[in-house]
């Protein structure tokens, strides 16, 4: 579904990735973990398409609905619409936009450019209150401005609903984990877990097993100063949170 190659991208001149390569298929579940600074979210924002950062060399190629095409060719709204979603680490707030008109524009837009017919407003109200439930989240958000005023996990449980809406065939969660009291945490990795699917893949960067307890991922990758430096199995995620990164960087000698 995502193949990455030999990846090199900036931000104002400065070299952030250097050469990551990473393949995920339908079905997988990649967890991605890293010390603070080491890439993961530039590479999160990479594959979204955030305007700030240049891709100096390397390319990331998508298959969707069997083609397959490079990303690096499309605007971030056109990777929406081919099925890619970001639930950022820091999500924006967007005072004077409700959540509901929100996500109804962007479930739409997305119908619309997948050729599947747009909900009415009482379908959509439906449809919406389903997903609520499933994330754990009150309909009174849907009210309020985006984010706008949301407590720390409460904008992380709104990237989640975002999600759990959109239905992607991609989904990268950036800490979504990250703020969450425990309750929380196992709704949003429930949904998630109902959300798998033999078509669609995921790749989850965390710092914490505790996640990866509810998630089990397939494949879990270590990123340093720009680059995978070890991939492994769950086991990996273990070890890390039993000896901490010293030991890949002596294995890798970094
Ligand atoms: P992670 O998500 O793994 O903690 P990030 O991808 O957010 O790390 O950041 C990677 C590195 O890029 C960090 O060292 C950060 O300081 C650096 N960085 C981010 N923006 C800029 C910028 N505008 N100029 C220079 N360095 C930047
Ligand atoms: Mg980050």
């Amino acid at each position: 579904m995502l193949t990455i190659k030999n990846l090199y991208a900036t931000i104002d001149g400065n070299e952030i990735l250097r050469g990551i390569n990473l393949a995920v298929q339908r079905g997988e579940v990649h967890a991605l973990m890293g010390p603070n600074g080491s890439g993961k979210s530039t590479l999160a924002k990479v594959i979204a398409g955030h305007p700030d950062y240049q891709v100096t060399s390397g390319d990331i190629r998508y298959s969707a609905n069997f083609r397959d095409i490079s990303l690096l060719e499309l605007a971030p709204y056109e990777r929406a619409q081919k099925g890619i979603f970001l639930a950022f680490q820091y999500p924006v707030a967007l005072p004077g936009v409700t959540n509901r008109t929100f996500l109804r524009s962007s479930f739409n837009a997305i119908c619309q450019a997948q050729g599947v017919e747009a909900l009415d407003e009482e379908a959509f109200d439906v449809f919406l209150q389903q997903k609520l439930d499933q994330v754990g989240m009150s309909a009174t958000f849907m009210d309020r401005a985006v984010n706008d005023g949301f407590s720390g996990g409460e904008k992380k449980r709104n990237e989640a609903l975002q999600m759990a809406l959109l239905n992607p065939h991609l989904s990268i969660l950036d800490e979504t984990d990250s703020g969450l009291d425990i309750d929380s945490l196992r709704s949003i990795a429930k949904s998630i877990n109902k959300m798998r699917s033999k078509s669609n893949a995921f790749i989850v960067i965390t710092h914490y097993q505790r996640l990866l307890d509810y998630i089990k991922p397939d494949f879990v990758h270590v990123i340093w100063n720009g680059r995978i430096v070890k991939s492994g199995g769950p086991e990996l995620a273990l070890k890390l949170e039993e000896k901490g990164y010293d030991w890949i960087k002596k294995e890798a000698q970094i």
